[in-house]
């Protein structure tokens, strides 16, 4: 998937999505034609950034040596519409909820920039304590 600007040049990431000229459908992953006309009429449109947290899991086992665990999957409810597959983070993994506001956050990772998301507004002020765990 390729939603950010190379880090190249000065130019800031931007979060993208492909927006169809035909019938105006947002999508990610970006792709040749519009999922939902068919038409191959695309260009492309920057996105807010905003959105919420649609469905996530915790993953505890370190599958790659650049993710040690634990980390949060999340599908990311765009604002506009769109959803991504992202990681959350600066936050306690046990503090995502679905429905959790979240911002983007880019975050170099070698040659490239990657969108990760973060709590945005109230959520991160009012992180549940694990009732488990001492305080
Ligand atoms: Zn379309």
């Amino acid at each position: 998937m390729s939603v950010t600007r190379p880090t190249a040049a000065a130019a800031p990431p931007r979060l993208e999505a492909a927006s169809c000229s035909a019938c105006g459908h947002l999508f990610l992953p970006k792709g040749p034609l519009c999922p939902r006309c068919w038409s191959s009429d695309l260009t492309t449109r920057e996105l807010c950034g905003q959105g919420e947290v649609a469905t996530f899991t915790v993953y505890r086992q370190q599958y790659h040596r650049d993710f040690p665990p634990p980390y949060v999957i999340a599908l990311i409810a765009l604002r506009e519409g769109p959803r991504m597959i992202s990681n959350v983070v600066g936050c306690a993994p046990e503090s995502v909820r679905v429905g959790m506001p979240v911002r983007v956050r880019f975050e170099p990772r070698g040659e490239r920039v990657l969108p990760l998301f973060e709590p945005a507004g109230s959520a991160a002020a009012t992180t549940p304590s694990n009732p488990g765990e001492p305080a």
